[in-house]
């Protein structure tokens, strides 16, 4: 089934984004908010909270024998995150080349981390790497309820509605 406006396979597929504790300090929400918008993708969840130890050893369950994880997990909670969904055509590896690599000495110019950061230790922003693994973050972070399912002005005014 393709989308009659766009004539690309109709996804609903779905990313967690989330904008750490420095971004949200250094004022980053809305620079970060509007590149996801530009690009097209469709905001169905966001809010705003202090992550409990519990969620981020769930989060990074992966991570835990790491040298790096307990210092993670004290930046991780020390100061609120923003945290999204965003919904579109191959969302979840767009937004991981948006976001760019790991370590920001690394990252591209263009990503997020390539513009906004410096060190491996704060690089201002996560994103699922993979469908599935969103699948989970997704269902970690927000309750169904809480993602909303809403048409965009685009599919309006193409009639699509
Ligand atoms: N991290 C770190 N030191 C490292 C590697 C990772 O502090 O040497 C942190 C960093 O915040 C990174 C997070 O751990 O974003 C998760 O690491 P992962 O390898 O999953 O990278 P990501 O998917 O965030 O790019």
């Amino acid at each position: 089934h393709r989308s009659k406006s766009t004539g690309l396979p109709d996804v609903r597929e779905r990313t967690l984004v989330a904008i750490k504790p420095d971004g949200v300090q250094r004022r980053l929400v809305g620079q970060i908010i509007q590149r996801f918008e530009q690009r097209g993708f469709k905001l169905v969840g966001l809010k705003m909270l202090q992550a409990s130890q519990d969620v981020l050893s769930e989060h990074y369950c992966n991570l835990r024998t790491k040298p790096f994880y307990n210092s993670l997990v004290r930046y991780m909670t020390s100061g609120p995150l923003v945290v999204m969904v965003w919904e579109g055509h191959n969302v979840v590896q767009t937004s991981r080349t948006m976001v760019g690599h790991t370590n920001p000495a690394q990252a591209q110019a263009g990503t997020v981390r390539g513009d906004f950061s410096i060190h491996v230790s704060r690089n201002v922003i996560h994103a699922s790497d993979s469908v599935e693994g969103a699948q989970k973050e997704i269902q970690l972070w927000f309750q169904a309820k809480d993602l909303l399912d809403w048409n965009c002005w685009d599919q309006i005014s193409t009639g699509e509605l």
